[in-house]
């Protein structure tokens, strides 16, 4: 690969420099943290474990500081970035790396299978943070042949992403996170948290600390449910009023007291229980259940 030396972005001065060049302002609506740490660069594309000319989909590439890491690594990075004043600057930034490619488009609403051509790949991202969570569910919903992600989010959503039941009794209830981002992603995937980013890493700052993630996708969902789509409808209604019980939340959601508990008792899970008290294993077994029920 013939590759013209491109200065390091990865660096506050070159960051500030590349914003004033192209006179622009990070976007606080499009949730503009630029990566100003060389050794955060590193570390993500360490965990993205990359062999050369692997897919990758980087979203949101901003400036192109973490797709510089991607590309000197070798991969071959198709990125979606959504401000439409940033596919000038990645032009001038990223000039002279082969195997990038950009599309100007929201993650949300692109075709990825499309613009990934079909074939399997891996997404690594600092995520915007006011969508962090709809971008994974997109993305694992969506069923596309993704072999891993390694993404930065917010400490918080991190948390949460790993969250089980036993978290909910070791934080003595104080720190509601187990719920349905929880047992989404660990359907489908197997999270951890790699390592935390301060907030001094990013121009601007965040306000918050963040953390990268590996989710690690399983080649088949981690529990068997019978009906994916009831068992996910049933999941966010038990969490959807998380002070109640499952029963109770589900009797608001819409379905049949009598069908409920009769399902939840079939599955011996008490029926005093809430969402949180549910392992994605129990949730499984009682949708199914409880689907069971519905059809007859
Ligand atoms: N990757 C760069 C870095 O690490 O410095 C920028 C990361 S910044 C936290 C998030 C990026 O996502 C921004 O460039 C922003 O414009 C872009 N973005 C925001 N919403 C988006 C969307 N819906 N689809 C694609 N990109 C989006």
């Amino acid at each position: 690969m013939i590759k013209k030396i491109q200065p390091l972005i990865a660096n506050l001065n070159a960051t500030r420099h590349i914003l004033k060049t192209f006179n622009l302002r990070a976007s606080k609506r499009l949730g503009q943290n630029f990566l100003i740490d060389k050794s955060v660069v590193d570390e993500i594309v360490n965990a993205a474990e990359i062999e050369a000319g692997e897919k990758i989909l980087e979203i949101g590439p901003g400036i192109g500081t973490l797709t510089q890491g991607l590309l000197e690594a070798d991969a071959n990075v198709t990125a979606v970035e959504l401000d439409k004043k940033l596919p000038a600057v990645l032009a001038e930034t990223l000039a002279g790396y082969e195997n990038f490619s950009l599309i100007q488009g929201d993650i949300l609403k692109v075709d990825i299978r499309e613009i990934m051509n079909g074939q399997s790949f891996k997404v690594v991202a600092n995520l915007p943070y006011y969508i962090t969570t709809q971008i994974i569910l997109t993305l694992l919903e969506k069923k596309l042949p993704i072999k891993k992600i390694v993404t930065m989010v917010q400490r918080e959503v991190a948390e949460r992403i790993i969250a089980t039941p036993e978290n909910l009794i070791a934080a003595k209830e104080s720190a509601k996170t187990y719920g349905a981002l929880s047992v989404a992603v660990q359907f489908y995937t197997e999270p951890k948290i790699a390592f935390d980013v301060s907030p001094t890493a990013f121009l601007p700052s965040p306000e918050v600390t963040s953390s990268v993630i590996i989710c690690e996708v399983r080649e088949s969902p981690a529990v068997e449910v019978v009906d994916e789509k009831f068992f996910f409808r049933v999941v966010r209604a038990a969490f959807s009023q998380r002070r109640k019980t499952v029963v109770n939340s589900l009797i608001g959601g819409g379905f049949n007291r009598e069908k409920v508990i009769s399902a939840l008792q079939q599955s011996n899970i008490d029926i005093k229980l809430r969402a949180e008290n549910l392992s994605i294993n129990d949730f499984a077994t009682f949708s199914n259940n409880l689907r069971g029920d519905q059809l007859a």
